[in-house]
């Protein structure tokens, strides 16, 4: 996860200068640490993302949490907008999160995405070592702080909403107002307006009680280790335009640039649980059921005709 320039900008602006990347060696995740001391992934250091895999621990007091204002069409206007590193979605005020084991409630200040290519998946945390096509991120910031610096000074001053996006042929309408916009933010820099839509299509409605918890990192620079972690357990799902206009259609070059080069493939590499303890939700379902169910499909999709071989892509991305 991280933040847009404008809400982190004091962070930026005062204490660095330079800018990160996902795809040129000098800047690339592994070499953040060179220029912000904070994402060196030190040992027993609390980062993220991770893989969740089994070693989960069952915490039957983790029900859902209460999402206000998620399902409320808020007056005003949102930002969308291209920084060079995702799309991101600055949201007004109105919506908060809080309960299932947060400590606190959370203001929610802005969603923005994580994808790879058209021939690789780009989510940031894994299941079971699998890669979901994409990832979205759903950032809180703590009520009680007067403002982001000082929620940065707080282990828990962030919580974030993960959420796997997988593929299926149809639309989801429920993204029509991001996807209906990327078009005009192709570029790094860019911006538009956006009406104010319920998020909560956004999110697995059927499933917001599966989910795992942990506290780990922002993903970004500066890798602050000061967010608590929800990561929902079954995907949303997109159309394949859907996931093109992400993979094929936005550049972390500006308009007009002598070569342009596209944004792919932007997440931080997954790194190690060391002593956490990562949680399931009363009604997670632990991931074997997960990673049987997905394999099942996967030895049906090897009996089917070639023909009927596009019926799960989902499964063929993963
Ligand atoms: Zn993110």
């Amino acid at each position: 996860m991280f933040f847009t320039a404008t809400v982190l900008s004091a962070i930026y602006v005062t204490a660095y200068a330079a800018d990160f990347c996902y795809d040129e060696g000098h800047c690339d995740p592994y070499a953040w640490g060179d220029t912000y001391p904070t994402c060196h992934p030190l040992l027993e250091g609390h980062h993220s993302p991770i893989n969740l895999d089994r070693h989960v621990t069952k915490d039957v007091a983790l029900d859902a949490l209460r999402l206000h204002g998620f399902d409320s069409v808020h007056k005003g206007q949102w930002t969308l907008s291209n920084d060079g590193h995702s799309i991101v979605l600055d949201i007004g005020s109105g919506m908060a999160v809080s309960g299932g084991g947060l400590p606190g409630s959370y203001q929610t200040v802005q969603l923005h995405f994580h994808w790879g290519s058209p021939s690789t998946n780009g989510s940031e945390h894994t299941m079971d070592t699998q890669r979901f096509p994409m990832e979205m991120h759903v950032v809180n910031v703590k009520s009680v702080h007067p403002n982001l610096s000082a929620a940065m000074e707080d282990p828990t001053g962030l919580a974030v909403l993960g959420v796997f996006i997988d593929v299926v042929y149809g639309d989801n309408v429920h993204f029509s107002p991001i996807s209906k916009a990327l078009p005009s933010i192709a570029y790094k820099g860019q911006t538009t307006a956006v009406r104010p839509f319920p998020l909560i299509g956004l999110l697995p409605q059927a499933n917001l009680t599966q989910y795992y918890r942990y506290h780990g990192s922002l993903t970004t620079p500066p890798c602050s280790q000061v967010v608590v972690w929800t990561v929902y357990e079954v995907p949303v799902h997109i159309s394949w335009g859907q996931l093109e206009q992400f993979t094929g259609g936005v550049y972390v070059t500006e308009e007009g640039a002598e070569h342009g080069t596209q944004l792919r493939d932007n997440f931080r590499h997954i790194h190690p649980v060391f002593s956490r303890v990562v949680h399931a939700s009363r009604d997670a379902r632990l991931l074997a059921g997960v990673a049987a169910a997905r394999h099942a499909s996967g030895l049906l999709l090897l009996l089917l005709p070639a023909g009927l071989c596009c019926l799960t892509p989902g499964l063929v991305r993963a």
